[in-house]
């Protein structure tokens, strides 16, 4: 914004002290203009100009109509009464003051029309800057110009409501219609607020409200219900509005960023955890901790901070060591992230990708090691439900396996959930890694809803069973049927079973006696490192 405009907005907007100035100075000038003129001795001088000081104050002030009325005014006042000239007592002629009475009149209407002008031009701007474009709802800048938003407060309550499903009603009914359903939403939640509560339109998700600690106590407590119960149409369909709320209650003194900032770390939360509502807690940083972690990963990858530890699996009859599951861990600073800390993160964004694509490589790699102390040795990757979308990840993986040689090598394991994602995709990336010789394991299995279909659908050759049930194995009986189903299941179908999370000798009993094929757990080892690896195989040599 340039200076003039600068000058413009603190002058229109300003209407206190400055602006009764004006008015004030615009009444006084007046008579003082026709004072001066007749002092000076007349109409004949160049000072009766002075009058358009006042003419265009008052149109400044009132518009056209200001500057008309000053206009006639003034042209009367400097008219028939007036002196050409004061000592020789000459007075004007009607053409003389009744053509500077139009003059004066015209100008004042100008003037009055171009501040008009200017004023709604200005005021549109500001409704565009404290408006949301989209919507025509109040924006930040709309808050900014209304409070300080330097000023901490500890006795205010900052508010978010998210809307959790707006792509799929964006895709739905499409932009335009989604603004309408977003002002609908504002009105709604404006009836249900205390009149005095601020409500500002953050984005296209999201609505600040802010409100005071008394009004919020007063407030409805049954303000999410009764915002559940309204319904809201889009092209005339009943919508559901899937929305999540936060809530910064009053604390040490915050500024408003700070405040708003909590709100919308509480309303991720209660998203993140299905809530309808969550009031922040210092312990909801973490989630914003989450955040920062997902984008320092691709980073983690190039500076090398991701590592493989590596699972032995044994042979349940010979209780020699068969095969080892990689593991990923990330040394985050000065502590080691275990996978459920950063993978679910990753596996929102093509990240997942990259990292699938290391820990193949970085197996290979390891392998070459591992093959010189126990050469039979089986590998066992993880893979996650996101690599199933993209097919090049697929081919170069395949390209990897062939350069090296480890199809016969290497299985990869899938959780149910993933293979259940979408099965057409899953049956032909399956079919592909089977084409080239390299078998698959179904993980977790028996956690999703849908363990038998997967079994018949999919190209699978083991499963290995969750170690919810193993754990449970030897302490519930209707876990043991449970076990024993899958086993029998199993082997009807010619897949070999593992058994995960084997922690002592009465779960290895067990399973012994329901003709497991394959065990892993801490009982025989630990996810160990790489080197850690090569000691271990060396003592249990296959
Ligand atoms: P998973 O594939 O089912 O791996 C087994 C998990 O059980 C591992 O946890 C392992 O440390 C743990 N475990 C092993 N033995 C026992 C036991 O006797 N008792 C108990 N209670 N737990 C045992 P971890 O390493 O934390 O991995 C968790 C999950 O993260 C894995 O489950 C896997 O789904 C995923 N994951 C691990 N590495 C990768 C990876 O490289 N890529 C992908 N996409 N996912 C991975
Ligand atoms: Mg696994
Ligand atoms: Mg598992």
């Amino acid at each position: 914004m340039n200076k003039e405009r600068q000058l413009l907005k603190q002058i229109i907007s300003k209407p206190s002290q400055g602006r009764l100035l004006l008015h004030v100075l615009a009444l006084v000038l007046l008579p003082f203009v026709a004072l001066i003129v007749y002092q000076s001795g007349g109409t004949q001088y160049a000072y009766l100009h002075a009058m358009y000081i006042p003419i265009a104050l008052s149109a400044f002030l009132y518009g056209w109509k200001g500057g008309l009325l000053a206009g006639v005014l003034a042209g009367l006042i400097l008219g028939p009464l007036m002196p050409v000239n004061v000592d020789t007592g000459q007075m004007q002629s009607f053409t003389n003051w009744f053509y500077r009475l139009l003059s004066f009149t015209s100008l004042g209407v100008m003037v009055g029309f171009l501040f008009d002008f200017l004023y709604k031009q200005y005021q549109s701007m500001q409704d565009q800057n404290t408006h949301n474009n989209d919507t025509g709802l109040p924006n930040f800048n709309f808050y900014k110009a209304k409070f300080n938003v330097e000023e901490k407060h500890s006795n205010r309550v900052a508010m978010t409501l998210q809307i959790n499903n707006y792509e799929p009603l964006v895709i739905l009914l499409g932009r335009e219609s989604y603004y309408e359903v977003l002002k609908n939403l504002y009105e709604n939640i404006k009836l249900i607020l205390p009149p005095k509560a601020v409500i500002i339109q953050v984005d296209s998700r999201r609505f600040w409200i802010d409100l005071s600690h008394e009004d919020y106590e007063a407030m409805n407590t049954e303000f999410t219900k009764d915002l559940e119960d309204k319904t809201f149409y889009g092209e005339h369909v009943p919508l559901y509005l899937d929305f999540s709320l936060g809530f910064s209650l009053p604390s040490k003194p915050k500024i408003t960023l700070e405040r708003f900032n909590e709100s919308d770390i509480a309303a991720l939360h209660a998203k993140n955890n299905a809530l309808k509502y969550v009031v922040f807690h210092q312990a909801h940083k973490k989630d914003q901790l989450l955040i920062k972690r997902l984008g320092e990963l691709p980073l983690a990858l190039k500076n090398e901070e991701l590592f493989l530890v590596y699972q032995p699996l044994l042979d349940i009859k010979t209780k020699k060591t068969v095969g080892l599951e990689a593991l990923i861990r990330w040394q985050y600073k000065d502590q080691i992230l275990t996978p459920n800390e950063f993978i679910p993160l990753a596996e929102e964004t093509r990240v997942i990708d990259q990292i699938t694509e290391w820990v193949l490589k970085q197996l290979i790699e390891d392998y070459q090691d591992f093959s010189k102390v126990a050469p039979k040795i089986k590998m066992a990757m993880n893979i996650s439900q996101r690599n199933l979308f993209d097919p090049s990840l697929i081919e170069n993986m395949i390209t990897e396996i062939k350069k090296h040689d480890m199809a016969d090598k290497l299985e990869i394991e899938m959780t149910e959930s993933t293979l259940m994602l979408n099965r057409a995709m899953t049956q032909s990336f399956l079919e592909s890694f089977r084409h080239i010789g390299v078998k698959s394991i179904l993980d977790d299995f028996g956690t999703g809803y849908s363990s038998l279909s997967c079994l018949r659908d999919l190209p699978v050759d083991k499963v290995k069973i969750d170690r919810d049930f193993t754990l449970n194995i030897n302490k519930n009986h209707d876990t043991k049927l449970l076990v024993k189903a899958i086993v029998d299941l199993a082997h009807y179908m010619n897949l070999d079973v593992i058994a995960e999370g084997v922690e002592d000798e009465e779960i290895l009993a067990e399973l012994e006696e329901l003709d497991c094929d394959y065990i892993q757990g801490f009982l025989f080892s630990m996810p160990l490192s790489r080197q850690e690896i090569i000691a271990y195989l060396k003592k249990n040599l296959t």
